[in-house]
């Protein structure tokens, strides 16, 4: 092992190192119309039941299952219509042998019914004599000043189509704990439990500086030897994407002093956490890892046995967390995925901190060095429900490209050389949006 790579520690250790070190932040209450995405800071519990009363689950009738015991077509039961109930109104009449409230989904149960007979199963008749058949036009008026009868077709049992109260949501229920994502089906729930406001997770102040004399930022002419200041963007989206508020730094060059100072200005403004993108290599021009140290970094690792992305750094300010970033433009948006990511989720209190995963099947073969963790790129396809990756290309740590065609990361363990088609391999999932 080179001198190098002596103080390289493994992912999980890096990952163990920033979970004990980053804290969960404090709460602030948000009406549930801002509410998308942000986290839930105390578990919500019902303080009703949902629905609060027994409804009909069709349009139809409400009866007494006994009175239509046996009904078919060529036997239907005659009863008496004695009310008619849309939804938002409670019966009043309670049903006695042989009637029915003619009732529409959402109705509140008569008293005296114990089910509901489906409006498909019925016919209504003018009067029980004649049974002659009408149109609804007539009916209606007829229903003014006569009374309305129905023949039912069909039997049902004790409860067929109601709906019981709180069968979705029971009083004093947990309904949605602590540190989940909200979601439209979260505030939904809100809603109908008549919360209006939620207390939610701080959302994570980032700030975020690219360091290096080759960066032009956007909007400026590039001149021989630059390149565009790609990072920032790539890290500001993927920290918004998080749930946090990105802060815009802007570019240092690689001169001690003026990293040294835009750290401090940065600092000044208060992040939660502060991303500090290239110049923490083993290069001429790197002042980064120094410049963090004279503020008085307390630095916890600078490198991770991991490809790409070796060049890490990890630590703290007083109360804001710092990472150093590589600067080739897919480690630093490998770094971040798995060692930011976790770090700003952890700090919005959320229950999962790491991007979910798959099981799929190799195609291609790779080569990798041992002792490294890979984190490839590549393309997810789903054939007969069994998912195949295959790589999305060349996968220098400059290729930004492989990200953008990736719609996953293929994580290879360290003891492994050589990956062959029909391997079986961990995926990461990158989603379109967060979850
Ligand atoms: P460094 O980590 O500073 O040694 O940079 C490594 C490589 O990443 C160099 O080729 C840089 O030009 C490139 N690089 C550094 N910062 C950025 C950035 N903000 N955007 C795009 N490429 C970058
Ligand atoms: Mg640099």
């Amino acid at each position: 092992m080179s001198k190098f790579e002596r103080n390289m520690i493994k992912v999980e250790v890096a990952q163990e190192i920033i979970s004990s070190h980053v804290k969960t932040l404090g709460a602030e209450t948000v009406d549930i119309l801002s509410a998308l995405g942000r986290v839930v800071a105390r578990s919500i519990f019902s303080n009703c039941d949902i629905p609060a009363f027994n409804n009909s689950a069709m349009d139809g009738y409400a009866v007494k299952a006994k009175d239509i015991q046996g009904a078919t077509h060529s036997k239907p039961r005659l009863l008496k219509v004695i009310e008619d109930l849309p939804a938002g109104y409670v019966a009043s009449k309670r049903i006695k042998r042989l009637e029915a409230i003619r009732i529409m989904t959402g109705a509140p149960m008569p008293q005296g019914a114990d089910s509901v007979v489906m409006v498909e199963n019925t016919e209504k008749i003018k009067n029980q004599k004649s049974k002659i058949k009408i149109t609804n036009q007539k009916l209606k008026i007829a229903n003014q000043t006569t009374k309305k009868f129905i023949e039912v077709y069909k039997q049902v049992i004790i409860g067929e189509n109601i709906r019981k109260a709180g069968e979705d949501v029971k009083r004093g229920e947990l309904v949605i704990k602590r540190g989940s994502l909200i979601r439209p089906q979260e505030i939904g729930m809100l809603a109908a439990l008549g919360i209006r406001k939620v207390s939610v997770m701080r959302k994570p102040k980032v700030g975020i500086i690219s360091t290096g004399d080759e960066l032009v930022d956007l909007g400026s002419s590039l001149k021989p030897g630059k390149i565009r200041d790609s990072n920032r963007y790539s890290l500001l989206a993927q920290v918004s994407k998080c749930g946090a508020i990105g802060m815009n730094f802007g570019i240092s060059k690689d001169a001690r002093g003026e990293i040294k100072n835009k750290l401090k200005s940065a600092l000044k403004a208060n992040p939660d956490m502060l991303l500090v993108s290239g110049g923490i290599s083993v290069g001429d021009y790197d002042f980064v890892k120094d410049a963090l140290l004279e503020l008085g970094m307390k630095a916890l690792f600078w490198k991770v046995a991991m490809r790409p992305g070796k060049p890490i750094a990890f630590g703290t300010i007083k109360d804001t967390v710092i990472f150093g970033l590589p600067g080739n433009t897919v480690s630093s948006m490998i770094a971040f995925e798995e060692f930011v990511r976790p770090a700003i989720l952890k700090m919005s209190g959320r229950n999962k901190l790491f991007l979910p995963e798959v099981t799929a099947v190799m195609e291609e073969s790779f080569k990798k060095k041992k002792g490294l963790r890979y984190f490839v790129r590549v393309k997810i396809e789903n054939k007969n429900l069994q998912l195949f990756v295959r790589l999305t290309g060349p996968q220098g740590s400059g290729i930004l490209k492989s990200m953008v065609l990736a719609d996953g990361i293929m994580v290879l363990p360290e003891e492994v050389e050589v990956v062959k088609p029909l391997d079986r391999v961990r995926v990461q999932l990158l989603s379109a949006q967060e979850v």
